[in-house]
């Protein structure tokens, strides 16, 4: 079969299917399914399987390759798991002897040389019997194995997947199936263009594969019980978020009709051609709609997006699907090229957020309960120096002649910041170059519940609203079970934004949002009324951003405020907020109705 899915193609009609889902990112999308996570029955996972007899030793090296990384990282696996002495490590053995099976490895290199398939096909296909074999045998302990089959599979084959720095690329449009938490390498090893969107397990609207699948316009649906009963590899699949439905097998008419629905895509392309220009409020004050971008390509979907510059470069994207930590000048040739498509506006850099669920694969990091609030960001960077004196410098030679600051995320005391902000300036004073402007991400409850107190030691402040929300509520932006708690319009969590503005206004430093939050036209007239001049969002949200923006009055939206000091739930919160939006938006929202969903 064309794009290495299992056949389903068999003559009989599929019966057509509906399941049910939570939206993650909105939008709707279809393709065929593509497994990731485990599943071992997805046969050819890579879609050119094929490879010349000249490619066969090649492919070879590579499966030893692979093997010796395996057993070093379970060895280590072992290791820290002995040392916290909480579970028995020994299990772990197995897997050692499974990458050491002389059967295995003969069946693998056999299918690649003779079959010639390539290394990840021929792993999954010798998987795959080995597991048929097992299950069929009876008895419990063979049927175990199977599951320790599929862990040595899936591992072997995210090395190649990780060890290209190329994405795959699919034959055609596919929805992707993640048995597991949706992670930003999900979409970052796969052709994006193909992508058409996503069924996850679990994952939060926040989480930082949303964050990346939203700027790529990519839906996420989240929460379908029992995927794999009813979804295989390569069934046709339509995924509606924003009605959390999943068509397995739709009928012709159902593709039709959602083939039609282009309203939302009109609309989003006539806001882009006329909002190259600034914005201002219908009583004429400046607000800037800065972009968020991760990789190098997304500086040119800010500028024909009209970003008034660059307000979050998320550089931790520079680290993926690599090997080693990036040398200066890998680092110099990721800033130079989102500077020089800057359009010579301003752009703020964030140190490398590692971390969290951004943990570069070659980086040894101690195995963590809550990598959330564990060792991340600016607790890395003052302890690993060298790895961040290697960023600030090539951010610092990259940066001359360009209009840029440099962002630290994480911080959660003055301290911490004025340390960091010392090495900087140590770094650049070596390198003879000027401190740039040096601002910190607020995004920890005690660093924003005390912004004051930074006020004169920062040049500028952010706030992250997408870690603050989960430190504040406790509900971690990755777990759908807890969204209900994480809440951007939850009453106590809007006081606080609305003192950190003023905060920030009354001491003259330029403050900005750039978590999701910003994003979402459902908040915009709520946060111009907070007093908020700088948004920074994903590049595709601009347009709509500024529309809704030149169609509020400053002094309108202010004096609205005041109410939520007395909403108490966040039910009405946001009950207050729909009918703001009508009485201030009335007339846009029904040219445009896409402002409580976003285009
Ligand atoms: C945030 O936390 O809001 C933020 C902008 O950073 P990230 O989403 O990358 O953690
Ligand atoms: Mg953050």
């Amino acid at each position: 079969m064309k794009n290495g899915q299992s056949d389903n193609s068999a003559a009989v009609k599929k019966e057509p299917k509906e399941l049910a889902g939570e939206s993650v990112v909105s939008g709707w999308g279809h393709g065929k399914a593509y497994f990731i996570g485990r599943t071992i029955q997805q046969q050819d996972a890579t879609i050119e399987a094929a490879i010349s007899r000249e490619e066969v030793g090649s492919e070879i090296i590579r499966f030893n390759e692979i093997r010796d990384n395996a057993r070093k990282d379970y060895q280590k696996l072992i290791q820290d798991l002995d040392r916290e002495s909480t579970v028995d490590a020994s299990i772990l053995n197995i897997y050692e002897n499974i990458l050491d099976d002389p059967a295995f490895i003969g069946q693998v290199v056999e299918t690649i040389s003779v079959k010639l398939f390539n290394l990840e096909t021929s792993i999954r296909t010798v998987s795959n019997d080995f597991i048929k074999r097992f299950e069929s045998s009876g008895t419990s302990y063979f049927k175990e194995r199977s599951s320790d089959m599929v862990e040595v599979c899936e591992k072997l084959v995210s090395y190649l997947s990780s060890e290209s720095g190329r994405a795959k690329t699919f034959a055609e449009p596919v929805v992707l199936v993640v048995l597991r938490t949706f992670t930003p390498t999900d979409i970052l090893s796969y052709d994006r263009s193909k992508i058409r969107a996503v069924i996850t397990m679990s994952g939060g609207k926040t989480s930082h594969a949303a964050i990346l699948a939203r700027s790529y316009n990519i839906p996420v649906i989240s929460g379908v019980r029992n995927i794999s009963d009813h979804i295989k590899p390569g069934d046709e699949v339509l995924v509606d978020s924003d009605k959390g439905n999943v068509f397995v097998h739709p009928e012709a008419y159902v593709v039709e009709r959602y083939l039609k629905q282009t309203h939302g895509e009109t609309i989003y392309k006539e806001l882009k051609a006329k909002w190259s220009r600034p914005v201002y409020t219908r009583d004429g004050v400046r607000i800037e709609v800065l972009a968020n971008l991760s990789l190098t390509e997304d500086a040119n979907e800010a500028v024909e997006n009209g970003a008034d510059g660059i307000g979050l470069v998320r550089t931790e994207y520079l680290l993926s699907n690599r090997k080693e930590m990036p040398t200066e000048e890998a680092h110099l040739a990721y800033y130079e090229a989102i500077l020089s498509k800057g359009a010579g506006k301003h752009c703020t850099i964030r140190l490398m957020d590692i971390g969290g669920d951004k943990i570069p694969q070659f980086f040894d990091m101690p195995q963590e309960f809550n990598p959330f609030m564990g060792w991340r960001a600016i607790r890395i960077f003052l302890e690993r120096k060298d790895i961040f004196e290697t960023q600030v410098a090539a951010i610092l030679k990259a940066g001359k002649g360009y209009d840029y600051s440099i962002m630290v995320p994480m911080v959660t005391t003055l301290q911490e910041w004025i340390e960091a902000k010392a090495f900087i300036r140590e770094i650049a004073s070596k390198l003879e170059m000027p401190m740039p402007k040096c601002g910190v991400l607020f995004e920890v409850p005690l660093a924003i519940l005390e912004m004051g107190t930074f006020m004169k030691e920062i040049d500028f402040a952010s706030i992250g609203t997408n870690d603050l929300i989960q430190y504040l509520s406790a509900a971690d932006r990755n777990n759908s079970k807890v969204n209900y708690l994480y809440n951007p319009v939850e009453p106590a969590f809007l006081r606080i934004i609305r003192n950190s503005i003023k905060v920030a206004n009354d001491n003259g430093k330029p403050l900005s949002i750039c978590g999701e939050m910003a994003g979402h036209p459902l908040h915009t007239v709520l946060l111009v009324g907070l007093g908020l001049r700088r948004f920074s969002v994903m590049p595709r949200s601009i347009p709509l951003i500024k529309e809704i923006i030149s169609n509020i009055s400053f002094a309108e939206a202010a004096e609205s405020i005041s109410h939520i000091d007395v909403i108490e739930s966040m039910d009405d919160m946001l009950a207050w907020l729909k009918n703001l939006n009508a009485r201030l938006l009335g007339d846009l929202m029904k040219r445009i109705p896409y402002i409580e969903t976003g285009i």
